[in-house]
């Protein structure tokens, strides 16, 4: 018998680190899924639809939130960004961790709307070195980098309404801190409802 699996909101100011951070997770455990997401943006090189995002016309985003098709959805830098609805329940049930990388209006969404939602997020090690990251990845003007220090402030503000806070300071010791976390949620009750019939059944278990 399958548990159902966790829904995981990773979550963030832009420039934390969140991609690299998946990437990192997916070099120490495979037992997770990263959900595609809806973007009216367009793709950047090397990007392709159906893998990195599905990449939509504005109208065809706005059918699907009319559609009631999307779990949350927010603009961010002037385009829309979604997690579709559809599989996600079906991945869920079928015993799947589902991670969530969106940006914190969408998480917020989640947040309210979920109750089996965990969510993580992630902290720079100060505004000052995310400043410097912004500056260093060199893809944003002088102005640009000002607007987004305002916002990760304001956006850092809302950590407290997470489950957990994990710092991206060295990027291989966030990952593991997460990985932990995962291993920690796996042993839930809500996951875990299965092994309890199992055991009264007197069918042997292991303990993961
Ligand atoms: P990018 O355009 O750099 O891929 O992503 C920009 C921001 O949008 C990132 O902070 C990313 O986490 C966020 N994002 C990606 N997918 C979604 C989504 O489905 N929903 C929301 N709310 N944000 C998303």
């Amino acid at each position: 018998m399958k548990n159902r699996g966790i829904l995981i909101v990773l979550s963030g100011p832009s420039g934390t680190g969140k991609d690299s951070i998946l990437r990192e997770l997916k070099n120490l455990r495979s037992d997770f899924e990263i959900s595609v997401s809806c973007t009216t943006r367009k793709p950047r090189v090397g990007e392709i639809d159906g893998k990195d995002y599905y990449f939509l016309t504005k109208d065809e985003f706005k059918q699907k939130v009319d559609a009631g098709d999307m779990l949350e959805w927010a603009t961010f830098c002037g385009n829309y960004y979604g997690t579709p609805k559809h599989e996600l329940e079906d991945r869920l049930d079928a015993g799947l961790n589902i991670i969530l990388e969106i940006e914190v209006n969408g998480a917020e969404q989640v947040i309210r709307n979920s109750s089996e939602a965990v969510s993580i997020f992630v902290l720079p090690p100060s505004v000052r070195v995310l400043k410097e990251r912004l500056k260093n990845r060199g893809l944003d003007s002088e102005e640009a980098i000002e607007m987004r220090t305002k916002e990760a402030e304001r956006e850092i503000a809302l950590a407290e309404n997470y489950d957990y806070v994990v710092v991206n300071d060295d990027l291989k010791e966030c990952a593991s801190d997460i990985s932990k976390i995962i291993d920690s949620e796996k042993l839930r009750i809500i996951h875990r409802k299965n092994i309890i019939k199992e055991v009264l059944k007197n069918e042997r278990v292991v303990s993961r």
